[in-house]
Protein backbone atom coordinates (compact mmCIF):
# COMPACT_ATOMS: atom_id res chain seq x y z
CA UNK A 1 0.00 0.00 0.00
CA UNK A 2 1.17 3.72 -0.51
CA UNK A 3 0.54 6.39 1.68
CA UNK A 4 0.62 10.31 1.06
CA UNK A 5 2.84 12.67 3.50
CA UNK A 6 2.95 15.84 4.15
CA UNK A 7 5.79 18.07 5.59
CA UNK A 8 6.63 21.38 5.50
CA UNK A 9 9.49 22.41 3.15
CA UNK A 10 10.82 21.05 -0.30
CA UNK A 11 12.76 17.60 -1.20
CA UNK A 12 15.30 17.31 1.51
CA UNK A 13 13.56 18.80 4.48
CA UNK A 14 14.16 16.96 7.95
CA UNK A 15 10.68 16.09 8.32
CA UNK A 16 10.20 14.88 4.70
CA UNK A 17 13.45 12.45 6.05
CA UNK A 18 10.98 11.54 9.24
CA UNK A 19 8.05 10.48 7.07
CA UNK A 20 10.56 8.44 4.13
CA UNK A 21 12.47 6.49 7.38
CA UNK A 22 9.19 6.16 9.30
CA UNK A 23 7.71 4.53 6.25
CA UNK A 24 10.08 2.49 5.35
CA UNK A 25 10.81 0.91 8.98
CA UNK A 26 6.95 -0.37 8.76
CA UNK A 27 7.27 -1.50 4.96
CA UNK A 28 5.33 1.14 3.47
CA UNK A 29 5.89 3.09 0.52
CA UNK A 30 5.58 6.73 0.73
CA UNK A 31 4.50 9.66 -1.47
CA UNK A 32 5.67 12.88 0.04
CA UNK A 33 4.63 16.20 -0.51
CA UNK A 34 6.19 19.21 0.20
CA UNK A 35 3.96 22.59 1.87
CA UNK A 36 5.07 25.95 2.98
CA UNK A 37 4.13 25.70 5.81
CA UNK A 38 3.16 23.86 9.06
CA UNK A 39 -0.21 25.30 8.93
CA UNK A 40 -0.57 23.81 5.76
CA UNK A 41 0.58 20.65 6.59
CA UNK A 42 -2.03 20.54 9.38
CA UNK A 43 -4.51 21.73 6.95
CA UNK A 44 -3.80 19.44 4.12
CA UNK A 45 -4.24 16.37 6.89
CA UNK A 46 -7.42 17.65 8.47
CA UNK A 47 -8.77 18.15 4.18
CA UNK A 48 -7.67 14.24 3.40
CA UNK A 49 -5.06 15.38 1.00
CA UNK A 50 -2.75 13.62 2.75
CA UNK A 51 -2.73 10.61 4.94
CA UNK A 52 0.03 11.49 7.56
CA UNK A 53 1.89 14.48 8.40
CA UNK A 54 5.45 15.55 10.42
CA UNK A 55 4.90 17.95 12.73
CA UNK A 56 7.82 19.04 14.88
CA UNK A 57 7.46 19.68 18.59
CA UNK A 58 10.76 19.92 20.14
CA UNK A 59 14.12 20.89 19.33
CA UNK A 60 16.88 19.64 21.72
CA UNK A 61 18.76 23.16 21.93
CA UNK A 62 15.98 26.09 21.28
CA UNK A 63 13.03 23.54 23.15
CA UNK A 64 9.46 23.04 22.56
CA UNK A 65 8.17 24.31 19.34
CA UNK A 66 4.89 25.67 20.82
CA UNK A 67 3.67 25.96 17.14
CA UNK A 68 3.72 22.02 16.90
CA UNK A 69 1.01 21.89 20.18
CA UNK A 70 -1.25 24.32 18.77
CA UNK A 71 -1.52 22.46 15.67
CA UNK A 72 -2.26 19.70 16.83
CA UNK A 73 -5.22 21.11 18.89
CA UNK A 74 -6.88 23.43 16.33
CA UNK A 75 -6.78 21.08 13.44
CA UNK A 76 -7.82 18.68 16.05
CA UNK A 77 -5.35 16.15 14.46
CA UNK A 78 -4.33 12.34 15.92
CA UNK A 79 -1.08 11.87 16.67
CA UNK A 80 0.13 8.57 15.93
CA UNK A 81 4.04 8.30 16.48
CA UNK A 82 6.85 10.39 17.82
CA UNK A 83 10.20 10.39 15.73
CA UNK A 84 12.71 11.72 17.80
CA UNK A 85 15.64 12.58 14.64
CA UNK A 86 19.47 13.44 15.19
CA UNK A 87 19.63 16.30 13.12
CA UNK A 88 23.26 15.92 11.15
CA UNK A 89 24.51 19.28 9.83
CA UNK A 90 26.68 19.50 7.14
CA UNK A 91 27.67 22.29 5.18
CA UNK A 92 26.78 21.93 1.39
CA UNK A 93 28.29 23.84 -1.32
CA UNK A 94 28.53 23.87 -4.93
CA UNK A 95 30.34 21.13 -6.82
CA UNK A 96 34.13 21.76 -6.36
CA UNK A 97 33.71 24.59 -4.11
CA UNK A 98 36.13 24.85 -1.18
CA UNK A 99 35.17 26.20 2.97
CA UNK A 100 37.59 29.45 2.18
CA UNK A 101 35.41 30.87 -0.47
CA UNK A 102 32.30 30.87 0.98
CA UNK A 103 30.86 34.24 2.41
CA UNK A 104 27.30 33.37 3.19
CA UNK A 105 25.61 30.46 4.89
CA UNK A 106 21.71 29.53 4.54
CA UNK A 107 20.10 27.68 6.96
CA UNK A 108 16.71 27.20 9.47
CA UNK A 109 16.73 29.12 12.42
CA UNK A 110 16.97 26.51 14.37
CA UNK A 111 19.80 25.24 12.47
CA UNK A 112 21.91 28.87 12.64
CA UNK A 113 21.20 27.86 16.77
CA UNK A 114 22.70 24.96 16.79
CA UNK A 115 25.69 25.66 14.74
CA UNK A 116 26.67 28.95 16.39
CA UNK A 117 30.52 27.56 17.08
CA UNK A 118 30.79 26.01 13.87
CA UNK A 119 29.62 29.27 12.19
CA UNK A 120 31.43 31.94 13.99
CA UNK A 121 34.96 29.40 12.64
CA UNK A 122 34.06 31.21 9.28
CA UNK A 123 35.03 34.42 9.79
CA UNK A 124 34.15 35.47 6.60
CA UNK A 125 30.78 34.10 6.23
CA UNK A 126 27.58 35.13 7.83
CA UNK A 127 24.58 33.26 8.42
CA UNK A 128 20.93 33.96 6.58
CA UNK A 129 17.82 32.67 7.95
CA UNK A 130 15.70 30.20 5.75
CA UNK A 131 12.29 29.05 5.99
CA UNK A 132 13.67 25.33 5.72
CA UNK A 133 16.57 23.09 4.99
CA UNK A 134 16.06 21.55 1.67
CA UNK A 135 15.03 25.30 0.33
CA UNK A 136 18.20 26.43 1.71
CA UNK A 137 20.39 23.50 0.16
CA UNK A 138 18.42 23.98 -3.34
CA UNK A 139 18.86 27.58 -3.27
CA UNK A 140 22.65 27.14 -2.97
CA UNK A 141 22.38 24.36 -6.03
CA UNK A 142 20.60 27.54 -7.72
CA UNK A 143 22.80 30.14 -7.38
CA UNK A 144 25.77 27.71 -8.43
CA UNK A 145 28.17 29.70 -6.84
CA UNK A 146 30.61 29.27 -4.72
CA UNK A 147 30.32 31.87 -2.00
CA UNK A 148 27.23 30.67 -1.39
CA UNK A 149 26.11 27.49 0.94
CA UNK A 150 23.43 25.80 2.95
CA UNK A 151 23.56 23.88 6.21
CA UNK A 152 21.58 21.01 5.76
CA UNK A 153 21.34 16.97 5.83
CA UNK A 154 23.89 14.65 3.44
CA UNK A 155 20.91 13.58 1.69
CA UNK A 156 19.94 16.75 0.41
CA UNK A 157 23.96 16.31 -1.05
CA UNK A 158 22.40 13.91 -3.09
CA UNK A 159 19.23 15.32 -4.05
CA UNK A 160 20.54 18.80 -5.45
CA UNK A 161 23.92 17.22 -6.33
CA UNK A 162 25.99 19.28 -3.94
CA UNK A 163 29.63 18.77 -1.91
CA UNK A 164 29.88 18.79 1.43
CA UNK A 165 32.62 21.23 2.38
CA UNK A 166 32.15 20.25 5.95
CA UNK A 167 30.74 17.76 8.48
CA UNK A 168 29.27 17.61 12.03
CA UNK A 169 28.72 21.50 12.16
CA UNK A 170 26.43 21.28 14.99
CA UNK A 171 27.84 22.27 18.92
CA UNK A 172 26.93 19.45 20.41
CA UNK A 173 26.51 15.79 17.97
CA UNK A 174 23.64 14.79 20.45
CA UNK A 175 21.71 16.86 19.27
CA UNK A 176 17.96 16.37 17.55
CA UNK A 177 14.43 16.98 16.73
CA UNK A 178 11.40 15.47 18.08
CA UNK A 179 8.78 15.45 15.37
CA UNK A 180 4.63 13.79 15.85
CA UNK A 181 3.38 12.12 13.18
CA UNK A 182 0.07 12.89 12.97
CA UNK A 183 -3.24 12.41 10.68
CA UNK A 184 -6.87 13.57 10.20
CA UNK A 185 -9.51 11.72 12.85
CA UNK A 186 -11.62 10.65 9.25
CA UNK A 187 -8.39 9.30 7.73
CA UNK A 188 -9.90 5.69 6.94
CA UNK A 189 -6.22 4.13 5.28
CA UNK A 190 -5.38 1.97 8.74
CA UNK A 191 -3.30 3.49 11.09
CA UNK A 192 -0.61 0.67 12.00
CA UNK A 193 -1.61 -1.25 15.44
CA UNK A 194 -0.39 0.94 18.29
CA UNK A 195 3.23 -0.01 19.87
CA UNK A 196 3.82 -1.22 23.46
CA UNK A 197 5.30 2.26 24.65
CA UNK A 198 3.29 4.73 24.22
CA UNK A 199 2.99 8.42 25.63
CA UNK A 200 0.39 11.37 25.85
CA UNK A 201 0.61 14.76 25.16
CA UNK A 202 -1.98 17.26 26.32
CA UNK A 203 -2.02 21.34 27.02
CA UNK A 204 -3.59 22.95 30.07
CA UNK A 205 -4.31 26.25 31.49
CA UNK A 206 -4.10 26.42 35.48
CA UNK A 207 -5.26 29.74 37.53
CA UNK A 208 -2.42 32.06 38.77
CA UNK A 209 -3.14 31.13 42.33
CA UNK A 210 -0.52 29.30 44.85
CA UNK A 211 -0.08 25.55 44.63
CA UNK A 212 -2.14 25.37 41.34
CA UNK A 213 0.59 23.76 39.44
CA UNK A 214 1.79 21.40 42.51
CA UNK A 215 -2.09 20.13 43.05
CA UNK A 216 -2.23 19.16 39.23
CA UNK A 217 1.08 17.29 38.86
CA UNK A 218 0.47 15.45 42.47
CA UNK A 219 -2.74 13.67 40.28
CA UNK A 220 0.26 12.05 37.97
CA UNK A 221 2.60 11.20 41.23
CA UNK A 222 -0.30 9.81 43.26
CA UNK A 223 -1.24 7.25 40.14
CA UNK A 224 2.02 6.38 38.90
CA UNK A 225 2.53 8.58 35.34
CA UNK A 226 5.76 9.61 34.48
CA UNK A 227 6.07 13.13 33.42
CA UNK A 228 8.71 13.57 30.49
CA UNK A 229 8.07 17.08 29.60
CA UNK A 230 6.36 20.15 31.06
CA UNK A 231 6.72 23.87 29.87
CA UNK A 232 4.67 27.02 30.33
CA UNK A 233 3.79 29.75 28.24
CA UNK A 234 1.81 33.44 29.62
CA UNK A 235 -2.14 33.34 28.41
CA UNK A 236 -2.13 36.46 26.73
CA UNK A 237 -4.38 38.28 27.72
CA UNK A 238 -5.43 36.44 30.55
CA UNK A 239 -3.92 38.33 33.88
CA UNK A 240 -0.77 35.81 34.53
CA UNK A 241 -2.47 32.52 33.75
CA UNK A 242 -0.47 30.06 31.89
CA UNK A 243 -1.05 27.42 29.71
CA UNK A 244 0.76 24.60 30.28
CA UNK A 245 1.98 21.76 27.49
CA UNK A 246 3.12 18.60 28.78
CA UNK A 247 3.96 15.00 27.62
CA UNK A 248 3.27 12.17 30.00
CA UNK A 249 4.41 8.11 29.73
CA UNK A 250 1.34 5.90 28.91
CA UNK A 251 -1.73 5.71 26.74
CA UNK A 252 -5.30 7.65 27.81
CA UNK A 253 -6.60 4.03 27.76
CA UNK A 254 -4.57 3.00 30.62
CA UNK A 255 -6.78 3.42 33.76
CA UNK A 256 -3.73 5.10 35.95
CA UNK A 257 -3.32 8.01 33.02
CA UNK A 258 -6.96 8.38 32.71
CA UNK A 259 -7.33 8.61 36.33
CA UNK A 260 -4.08 11.45 36.44
CA UNK A 261 -6.05 12.98 33.43
CA UNK A 262 -9.69 13.41 35.75
CA UNK A 263 -7.99 14.70 38.61
CA UNK A 264 -5.88 17.33 36.60
CA UNK A 265 -9.58 18.24 34.76
CA UNK A 266 -10.88 18.89 38.55
CA UNK A 267 -7.67 21.53 39.45
CA UNK A 268 -7.03 22.94 35.65
CA UNK A 269 -8.90 25.61 34.17
CA UNK A 270 -9.05 23.62 30.26
CA UNK A 271 -7.25 20.58 29.27
CA UNK A 272 -6.88 19.58 25.97
CA UNK A 273 -5.48 15.88 25.65
CA UNK A 274 -4.01 16.00 22.12
CA UNK A 275 -3.82 12.27 22.01
CA UNK A 276 -1.73 9.24 22.85
CA UNK A 277 0.78 7.60 20.17
CA UNK A 278 3.66 5.46 19.84
CA UNK A 279 6.84 6.56 21.76
CA UNK A 280 10.06 6.76 19.93
CA UNK A 281 11.37 3.17 20.18
CA UNK A 282 14.38 3.57 17.50
CA UNK A 283 18.31 3.06 17.77
CA UNK A 284 20.02 5.61 19.83
CA UNK A 285 20.27 8.85 18.07
CA UNK A 286 23.91 8.19 17.10
CA UNK A 287 25.03 7.59 13.68
CA UNK A 288 26.11 8.95 10.69
CA UNK A 289 24.23 9.29 7.54
CA UNK A 290 20.51 10.54 7.37
CA UNK A 291 17.83 9.34 9.72
CA UNK A 292 19.49 5.95 10.78
CA UNK A 293 17.05 6.29 13.90
CA UNK A 294 14.03 5.44 11.89
CA UNK A 295 14.29 2.16 10.86
CA UNK A 296 16.80 0.29 8.67
CA UNK A 297 14.54 -0.48 5.40
CA UNK A 298 15.45 1.08 2.32
CA UNK A 299 13.10 4.52 1.36
CA UNK A 300 10.57 3.74 -1.11
CA UNK A 301 11.92 4.86 -4.46
CA UNK A 302 9.41 7.08 -5.67
CA UNK A 303 9.51 9.03 -2.68
CA UNK A 304 10.01 12.52 -4.05
CA UNK A 305 7.04 14.44 -5.40
CA UNK A 306 6.00 17.78 -5.42
CA UNK A 307 1.96 17.22 -6.29
CA UNK A 308 -1.35 16.11 -3.84
CA UNK A 309 -2.45 12.89 -5.93
CA UNK A 310 -3.21 14.35 -9.09
CA UNK A 311 -3.13 17.87 -7.99
CA UNK A 312 -0.46 20.90 -7.87
CA UNK A 313 -0.28 21.92 -4.21
CA UNK A 314 -1.95 25.06 -4.45
CA UNK A 315 -2.61 25.85 -0.76
CA UNK A 316 -0.68 29.31 -0.15
CA UNK A 317 -1.29 31.07 3.67
CA UNK A 318 -3.60 33.72 1.95
CA UNK A 319 -5.97 30.44 0.89
CA UNK A 320 -6.44 29.18 4.29
CA UNK A 321 -8.73 31.24 5.92
CA UNK A 322 -8.74 31.85 9.95
CA UNK A 323 -9.21 28.97 11.92
CA UNK A 324 -12.56 28.98 14.44
CA UNK A 325 -12.14 26.62 17.04
CA UNK A 326 -15.80 26.77 18.53
CA UNK A 327 -16.87 26.26 15.32
CA UNK A 328 -20.28 24.43 15.07
CA UNK A 329 -19.76 22.46 12.51
CA UNK A 330 -15.22 21.98 11.95
CA UNK A 331 -15.58 18.74 9.87
CA UNK A 332 -17.55 21.36 7.29
CA UNK A 333 -16.29 24.43 7.62
CA UNK A 334 -14.33 25.91 4.37
CA UNK A 335 -11.33 26.12 6.43
CA UNK A 336 -10.57 22.75 6.88
CA UNK A 337 -10.51 22.01 3.34
CA UNK A 338 -9.50 25.29 1.98
CA UNK A 339 -9.46 23.62 -1.48
CA UNK A 340 -12.81 22.45 -1.96
CA UNK A 341 -14.58 18.75 -1.96
CA UNK A 342 -14.89 16.71 -4.89
CA UNK A 343 -17.79 13.79 -4.19
CA UNK A 344 -17.70 11.20 -6.62
CA UNK A 345 -20.61 9.37 -7.27
CA UNK A 346 -19.62 6.48 -9.29
CA UNK A 347 -18.05 8.16 -12.26
CA UNK A 348 -19.45 11.45 -11.99
CA UNK A 349 -17.57 14.12 -9.79
CA UNK A 350 -19.66 16.87 -8.45
CA UNK A 351 -17.66 19.62 -7.19
CA UNK A 352 -15.05 19.53 -9.63
CA UNK A 353 -15.92 22.68 -11.66
CA UNK A 354 -17.89 20.84 -14.25
CA UNK A 355 -22.25 21.78 -13.67
CA UNK A 356 -23.93 18.39 -12.89
CA UNK A 357 -27.22 18.13 -14.27
CA UNK A 358 -29.69 15.16 -12.47
CA UNK A 359 -32.83 14.42 -13.72
CA UNK A 360 -35.33 11.80 -13.30
CA UNK A 361 -38.91 11.83 -12.14
CA UNK A 362 -39.97 12.42 -8.51
CA UNK A 363 -41.84 9.46 -8.12
CA UNK A 364 -40.77 5.99 -9.54
CA UNK A 365 -43.67 5.08 -11.01
CA UNK A 366 -43.02 2.05 -13.91
CA UNK A 367 -40.34 0.50 -15.71
CA UNK A 368 -41.40 1.99 -18.70
CA UNK A 369 -41.30 5.24 -17.08
CA UNK A 370 -38.19 4.80 -15.83
CA UNK A 371 -36.47 3.42 -19.30
CA UNK A 372 -38.22 6.26 -21.05
CA UNK A 373 -37.15 8.97 -18.70
CA UNK A 374 -33.43 7.71 -18.76
CA UNK A 375 -32.90 7.85 -22.03
CA UNK A 376 -34.97 11.14 -22.38
CA UNK A 377 -32.61 12.86 -19.59
CA UNK A 378 -29.30 11.27 -20.54
CA UNK A 379 -30.03 12.29 -24.29
CA UNK A 380 -30.19 15.65 -23.32
CA UNK A 381 -27.31 16.13 -20.96
CA UNK A 382 -28.23 14.88 -17.23
CA UNK A 383 -25.09 12.81 -15.95
CA UNK A 384 -27.06 11.29 -12.99
CA UNK A 385 -30.66 9.90 -12.24
CA UNK A 386 -33.11 10.62 -9.73
CA UNK A 387 -36.12 8.81 -8.54
CA UNK A 388 -38.39 8.53 -5.23
CA UNK A 389 -38.95 4.69 -4.00
CA UNK A 390 -39.92 6.16 -0.28
CA UNK A 391 -42.10 9.16 -0.49
CA UNK A 392 -42.37 11.92 2.46
CA UNK A 393 -45.97 12.95 1.33
CA UNK A 394 -47.84 15.63 3.93
CA UNK A 395 -50.96 13.38 3.41
CA UNK A 396 -51.19 9.30 4.14
CA UNK A 397 -53.53 9.13 1.46
CA UNK A 398 -51.17 10.52 -1.41
CA UNK A 399 -49.02 8.20 -3.29
CA UNK A 400 -46.38 7.01 -0.68
CA UNK A 401 -44.18 5.64 -3.78
CA UNK A 402 -43.23 1.98 -4.22
CA UNK A 403 -40.29 1.14 -2.31
CA UNK A 404 -38.08 -1.36 -2.72
CA UNK A 405 -39.77 -1.99 -6.16
CA UNK A 406 -39.20 1.31 -6.56
CA UNK A 407 -35.87 1.15 -5.68
CA UNK A 408 -35.32 -1.86 -7.91
CA UNK A 409 -36.56 -0.49 -11.15
CA UNK A 410 -34.18 2.93 -10.51
CA UNK A 411 -31.08 0.78 -10.49
CA UNK A 412 -32.30 -1.02 -13.51
CA UNK A 413 -32.60 1.87 -15.56
CA UNK A 414 -29.46 3.61 -14.22
CA UNK A 415 -27.07 0.89 -15.22
CA UNK A 416 -28.87 0.35 -17.89
CA UNK A 417 -28.26 4.57 -19.02
CA UNK A 418 -25.13 3.92 -17.96
CA UNK A 419 -25.65 6.86 -15.37
CA UNK A 420 -25.67 6.54 -11.05
CA UNK A 421 -28.41 7.49 -9.26
CA UNK A 422 -29.72 8.91 -6.31
CA UNK A 423 -32.87 8.54 -4.42
CA UNK A 424 -34.35 9.03 -0.79
CA UNK A 425 -33.54 7.59 2.20
CA UNK A 426 -36.94 8.42 5.44
CA UNK A 427 -35.67 5.46 7.42
CA UNK A 428 -32.29 3.62 9.10
CA UNK A 429 -33.28 0.12 8.52
CA UNK A 430 -33.49 1.82 4.80
CA UNK A 431 -30.08 2.85 4.25
CA UNK A 432 -27.79 -0.23 4.09
CA UNK A 433 -29.76 -1.69 1.65
CA UNK A 434 -30.46 1.08 -0.63
CA UNK A 435 -26.29 1.48 -0.55
CA UNK A 436 -26.62 -1.94 -2.52
CA UNK A 437 -28.09 -0.69 -5.67
CA UNK A 438 -28.74 3.34 -5.26
CA UNK A 439 -25.38 5.04 -5.92
CA UNK A 440 -26.29 8.15 -3.38
CA UNK A 441 -28.09 8.44 -1.04
CA UNK A 442 -30.63 11.38 -0.29
CA UNK A 443 -31.50 12.87 2.69
CA UNK A 444 -34.98 14.99 2.26
CA UNK A 445 -36.10 18.14 3.67
CA UNK A 446 -38.58 16.82 6.08
CA UNK A 447 -35.47 14.91 7.57
CA UNK A 448 -32.53 17.04 7.56
CA UNK A 449 -32.55 16.85 11.34
CA UNK A 450 -33.51 13.37 11.75
CA UNK A 451 -30.04 13.22 13.53
CA UNK A 452 -29.90 9.31 13.91
CA UNK A 453 -30.53 9.06 10.30
CA UNK A 454 -27.73 11.97 9.65
CA UNK A 455 -25.53 9.37 11.60
CA UNK A 456 -27.03 6.13 9.93
CA UNK A 457 -25.56 7.40 6.38
CA UNK A 458 -22.75 8.88 7.96
CA UNK A 459 -21.43 5.36 9.11
CA UNK A 460 -22.03 4.07 5.07
CA UNK A 461 -19.02 5.78 3.83
CA UNK A 462 -21.64 6.28 0.15
CA UNK A 463 -22.31 9.92 -1.04
CA UNK A 464 -25.17 11.68 0.57
CA UNK A 465 -27.23 14.11 -1.27
CA UNK A 466 -28.51 16.52 2.01
CA UNK A 467 -30.99 18.72 1.21
CA UNK A 468 -32.26 21.75 3.42
CA UNK A 469 -34.88 22.03 5.79
CA UNK A 470 -38.10 23.65 4.99
CA UNK A 471 -37.49 26.27 7.42
CA UNK A 472 -33.99 24.89 8.54
CA UNK A 473 -31.31 28.06 8.41
CA UNK A 474 -28.18 27.59 6.61
CA UNK A 475 -26.38 27.05 9.49
CA UNK A 476 -28.79 24.35 10.72
CA UNK A 477 -28.20 22.59 7.01
CA UNK A 478 -24.12 22.93 7.80
CA UNK A 479 -24.63 21.41 11.60
CA UNK A 480 -26.70 18.68 9.81
CA UNK A 481 -23.94 17.93 7.43
CA UNK A 482 -21.91 17.68 10.02
CA UNK A 483 -23.50 15.05 11.58
CA UNK A 484 -22.50 12.80 8.53
CA UNK A 485 -18.86 13.91 8.55
CA UNK A 486 -18.46 13.11 12.32
CA UNK A 487 -18.87 9.46 11.88
CA UNK A 488 -16.56 9.08 8.71
CA UNK A 489 -18.43 10.27 5.66
CA UNK A 490 -17.14 12.92 4.00
CA UNK A 491 -18.96 12.49 0.43
CA UNK A 492 -21.80 14.62 1.41
CA UNK A 493 -23.50 17.45 -1.26
CA UNK A 494 -25.70 19.85 0.14
CA UNK A 495 -29.02 20.85 -1.72
CA UNK A 496 -30.90 24.51 -1.41
CA UNK A 497 -34.37 23.37 -2.22
CA UNK A 498 -36.41 26.23 -1.25
CA UNK A 499 -37.29 27.63 2.25
CA UNK A 500 -40.81 28.00 3.83
CA UNK A 501 -41.54 31.84 3.63
CA UNK A 502 -44.88 34.20 3.96
CA UNK A 503 -45.01 34.33 0.29
CA UNK A 504 -47.43 31.82 -1.39
CA UNK A 505 -47.20 32.72 -4.84
CA UNK A 506 -44.53 29.64 -4.98
CA UNK A 507 -44.26 26.17 -3.60
CA UNK A 508 -41.47 27.92 -1.85
CA UNK A 509 -39.18 30.67 -1.84
CA UNK A 510 -35.74 29.45 -3.47
CA UNK A 511 -33.40 30.97 -1.44
CA UNK A 512 -30.57 31.20 -3.95
CA UNK A 513 -28.80 33.39 -1.78
CA UNK A 514 -27.85 30.29 0.40
CA UNK A 515 -25.62 29.33 -2.78
CA UNK A 516 -22.65 32.17 -2.04
CA UNK A 517 -23.58 31.95 1.14
CA UNK A 518 -22.62 28.15 1.20
CA UNK A 519 -19.51 28.03 -0.82
CA UNK A 520 -17.78 30.65 1.53
CA UNK A 521 -18.85 28.32 4.66
CA UNK A 522 -17.95 25.16 3.37
CA UNK A 523 -15.85 23.09 1.23
CA UNK A 524 -18.96 20.88 0.63
CA UNK A 525 -20.11 20.73 -2.83
CA UNK A 526 -23.77 22.74 -3.34
CA UNK A 527 -26.51 21.93 -6.10
CA UNK A 528 -29.58 23.80 -6.14
CA UNK A 529 -33.25 21.88 -6.88
CA UNK A 530 -34.82 24.54 -8.35
CA UNK A 531 -38.43 22.22 -8.81
CA UNK A 532 -39.18 22.05 -5.50
CA UNK A 533 -37.71 25.12 -4.86
CA UNK A 534 -40.73 27.25 -7.33
CA UNK A 535 -43.42 24.17 -7.66
CA UNK A 536 -44.25 25.33 -11.15
CA UNK A 537 -43.17 23.89 -14.49
CA UNK A 538 -42.48 27.48 -15.99
CA UNK A 539 -40.60 29.10 -13.36
CA UNK A 540 -37.65 26.38 -13.75
CA UNK A 541 -36.29 27.84 -16.30
CA UNK A 542 -35.21 31.10 -15.17
CA UNK A 543 -34.38 29.49 -11.18
CA UNK A 544 -31.83 26.90 -13.00
CA UNK A 545 -30.04 29.70 -15.22
CA UNK A 546 -29.95 31.84 -11.95
CA UNK A 547 -28.37 29.05 -9.98
CA UNK A 548 -25.97 28.22 -12.28
CA UNK A 549 -24.96 32.09 -12.46
CA UNK A 550 -24.96 31.99 -8.72
CA UNK A 551 -22.48 29.85 -8.47
CA UNK A 552 -24.22 25.83 -7.73
CA UNK A 553 -22.40 23.06 -8.44
CA UNK A 554 -25.35 21.45 -9.74
CA UNK A 555 -28.95 20.95 -10.43
CA UNK A 556 -31.54 18.71 -9.83
CA UNK A 557 -34.80 18.36 -11.70
CA UNK A 558 -37.72 16.37 -11.68
CA UNK A 559 -39.02 15.24 -15.15
CA UNK A 560 -41.79 13.15 -16.07
CA UNK A 561 -42.28 11.23 -19.81
CA UNK A 562 -46.14 12.73 -19.16
CA UNK A 563 -46.58 15.30 -16.63
CA UNK A 564 -50.16 15.67 -16.17
CA UNK A 565 -50.40 12.05 -15.05
CA UNK A 566 -47.19 12.21 -13.00
CA UNK A 567 -48.44 10.67 -9.35
CA UNK A 568 -46.93 12.76 -7.26
CA UNK A 569 -45.44 16.62 -8.22
CA UNK A 570 -46.80 16.69 -11.18
CA UNK A 571 -47.10 21.01 -11.53
CA UNK A 572 -43.96 21.01 -11.32
CA UNK A 573 -42.84 18.24 -13.30
CA UNK A 574 -40.93 19.14 -17.01
CA UNK A 575 -41.07 17.32 -20.18
CA UNK A 576 -38.51 15.88 -22.24
CA UNK A 577 -39.05 18.68 -24.30
CA UNK A 578 -38.59 21.12 -21.30
CA UNK A 579 -35.85 19.64 -19.81
CA UNK A 580 -33.69 19.44 -22.89
CA UNK A 581 -34.58 23.20 -23.56
CA UNK A 582 -33.30 24.09 -19.91
CA UNK A 583 -30.21 22.21 -20.41
CA UNK A 584 -29.44 24.01 -23.76
CA UNK A 585 -30.06 27.53 -22.14
CA UNK A 586 -27.46 26.69 -19.47
CA UNK A 587 -25.07 26.05 -21.44
CA UNK A 588 -24.61 29.14 -22.59
CA UNK A 589 -23.81 30.57 -19.19
CA UNK A 590 -20.11 29.87 -17.93
CA UNK A 591 -19.78 28.27 -14.68
CA UNK A 592 -19.41 30.57 -11.87
CA UNK A 593 -15.45 30.41 -10.15
CA UNK A 594 -15.94 31.02 -6.89
CA UNK A 595 -13.02 29.93 -5.64
CA UNK A 596 -11.14 32.54 -8.17
CA UNK A 597 -12.83 35.21 -7.09
CA UNK A 598 -13.34 35.70 -3.78
CA UNK A 599 -10.27 32.83 -2.32
CA UNK A 600 -13.45 31.31 -0.56
C1 LIG B 1 -37.56 14.94 -3.48
O1 LIG B 1 -36.49 15.38 -3.91
O2 LIG B 1 -38.16 14.00 -3.99
C2 LIG B 1 -38.14 15.57 -2.29
C3 LIG B 1 -39.13 14.99 -1.62
O3 LIG B 1 -37.57 16.74 -1.99
P1 LIG B 1 -37.56 17.55 -0.61
O4 LIG B 1 -37.07 16.62 0.45
O5 LIG B 1 -36.62 18.67 -0.89
O6 LIG B 1 -38.97 18.03 -0.40
MN1 LIG C 1 -40.94 15.84 -5.75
Amino acid sequence: MEISAVYQGVDGAYSQLVLQGWAAGRGLAVKTHGASTYREVAAALAGLRADVGAIPIENAIVGTVREGYDLLAEFDLEPIAEVLLRTDHRLLGVRGGSLEDVREVLAHPLVINECGRFLSSLPHARAIPCEDTGIAAREVARGGNGSIAALAPASAARIYDLDELARDCADDPRTYSRFILVRSRLNTVDAPAPGEKRKTSLIFSLPDAPGTLARALAHLDANAVNLSKLESKPLLGQGSDHTFYADIDGDVRDANVATALGGIRGVARSVTVLGSYDAHVGAPLEDGDGPSSLGSGRFAPDARDDKFGDKPVRITSARVPRIETNSAYPRVDRMSKPDGTFVKVDDVTIGDGTFTIIAGPCSVESREQMVATAQAVKAAGAVMMRGGAFKPRPSPYAFQGLGWEGVDLLAEAGRAAGMPTVSEVMTIDQVERMTNSISMLQVGARNMQNFDLLKAVGRTGHPVLLKRGLSATIEELLAAAEYILSEGNPHVVLCERGIRTFETATRNTLDLSAVPVLRERTHLPVIVDPSHGVGVRRWIMPMARAAKAAGAHGLILEVHPNPPEAKSDKEQALTFADFAAIVEELDAIPTERMHARTGA
